[in-house]
């Protein structure tokens, strides 16, 4: 298959669908957490659960930058903005809208006259830094392994150009890390939420390469399927995890061999070592203190970082009281276990990050109408579902 078309096909999803309701086991449940945020919305805008046996069960998993971000990181871009005249501070969209402390946000601080700006890549930021050389340009940098190698190379070109007035506000995330900390939950704990196997990411994946997940298998037992973001993809990578799991195999294997490798992209992880360094440890929303989890800018180029220069401060916070993002994002509860969900909280007015980011659960639940009857979402009745036996799967 080499078009987008062909990863849509209708008939292709029902024989895969077809063909995971034969391997199932009818005995036991199969809990798989889509890491992404990417594949969260990807399978509820092509439907896939109303396609899936009652016993599959997709957690959603912590694999949206801006939903995981603390609030304590959030309050320091607010601060920098609002008490820092010469300072431009820009970022993606998303992350304008997100509630920090106190209700406020950076689009609430540019309402009181903070210089923050909108911008679509690394490239703009440094574009604003030369046109404005009297400032300080701060990019609020965020993002997992796909974002990471743009925003090294944002670095390497200031340094190249000797651009002074341009710095990062850092908050790079690890999604190895991430897993790891998932999977290491004490199992006596109320936080432990037990799964069998991942849809791994996607983009991330590109960078990283599959190798990265073999701890997944080697030291917890878990089966990893690195999927691509179509349905026709989603639904090839369930199966694949069912077949291990039926078989009592833990692998890491790769359904999106048009993408990924083994050992990922050399070259974008060779630039992001140049310029950054792991963090001791990082807090994640949801997760909590994850050692080893998070990047900051390396010694050799700490007069880029924003931290130091402007000396920020971490100091912890708690988002919107009763809002449930960080069970959300740990896959302990589902969006619509939220009372303030689609009630109180929406789009237009998120009281918590999963509600703001494109890739968050909450937002994914809204938009495409999770918390309808499926009869009210167009999901056929069982009546009118085409029968195993019809098709050859
Ligand atoms: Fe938080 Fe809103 Fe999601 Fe509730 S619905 S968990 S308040 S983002």
């Amino acid at each position: 298959m080499k078009y987008v078309d062909e990863f849509r096909d209708g008939e292709r999803a029902r024989r895969l669908t077809v063909a995971i309701r034969n391997e199932i086991r009818d005995d036991r449940s199969y809990r798989f957490m889509e890491f992404c945020g990417g594949h969260t919305h990807a399978v509820f805008r092509y439907g896939v659960p109303d396609l899936l046996p009652a016993n599959i069960d997709l957690i959603h998993g912590p694999g949206c930058p801006v939903c995981v971000l603390p609030v304590g990181r959030l309050d320091m871009a607010v601060r920098l903005a609002t008490e820092h005249p010469e300072v431009i501070l820009c970022s993606y969209g998303d992350m304008l809208r997100v509630p920090g402390s106190g209700g406020e946000s950076l689009f609430k601080a540019r309402a009181k006259g903070a210089d923050v700006r909108m911008v679509y890549s690394v490239s703009d930021a440094l574009e604003l830094a030369r046109a404005n050389p009297d400032r300080e340009v701060v990019f609020f940098a965020i993002g997992f392994e796909t974002t990471t190698p743009p925003t090294a190379l944002g670095i390497q070109t200031a340094r190249r150009e000797g651009l002074k007035n341009f710095s990062v506000f850092c908050n790079h995330v690890l999604t190895p890390a991430a897993m790891g900390a998932i999977l290491n939950v004490d199992p006596n704990s109320e936080d432990r939420v037990d799964i069998d196997g991942f849809i791994g990411p996607s983009h991330v994946s590109v960078v990283i390469g599959s190798d990265a997940y073999r701890f997944c298998a080697a030291q917890h037992r878990k089966p990893v399927v690195i999927a691509g973001f179509e349905p026709l993809d989603v639904l090839q990578s369930l199966l694949m995890l069912v077949r291990q799991i039926n078989e009592g195999r833990a692998d890491i294997e790769n359904q999106y061999r048009r993408a990924v490798t083994p050992s990922g992209n050399s070259r974008a992880q060779a630039v992001v070592a140049d310029v950054f360094q792991r963090r001791d440890s990082f807090e994640w929303r949801g997760l909590g203190e994850i050692p080893a989890s998070a990047l900051a800018l390396a010694h050799t180029y700490r007069e880029f970082d924003a931290e130091r220069r402007f000396d920020m401060q971490y100091i912890p916070s708690h988002g919107t009281k009763s809002c449930e993002c960080p069970a959300v994002l740990r896959g302990a509860k589902k969006p619509t276990d939220c009372k303030l969900f689609a009630r109180v909280c929406t789009p237009e007015n998120p009281l918590g990050s999963c509600m703001v980011s494109d890739e968050g659960a909450c937002a994914a639940y809204y938009t495409y109408g999770r918390f309808r009857e499926p009869a009210e979402r167009g999901v056929p009745t069982q009546a009118t579902k085409i029968p195993a036996s019809a098709i050859n799967a």
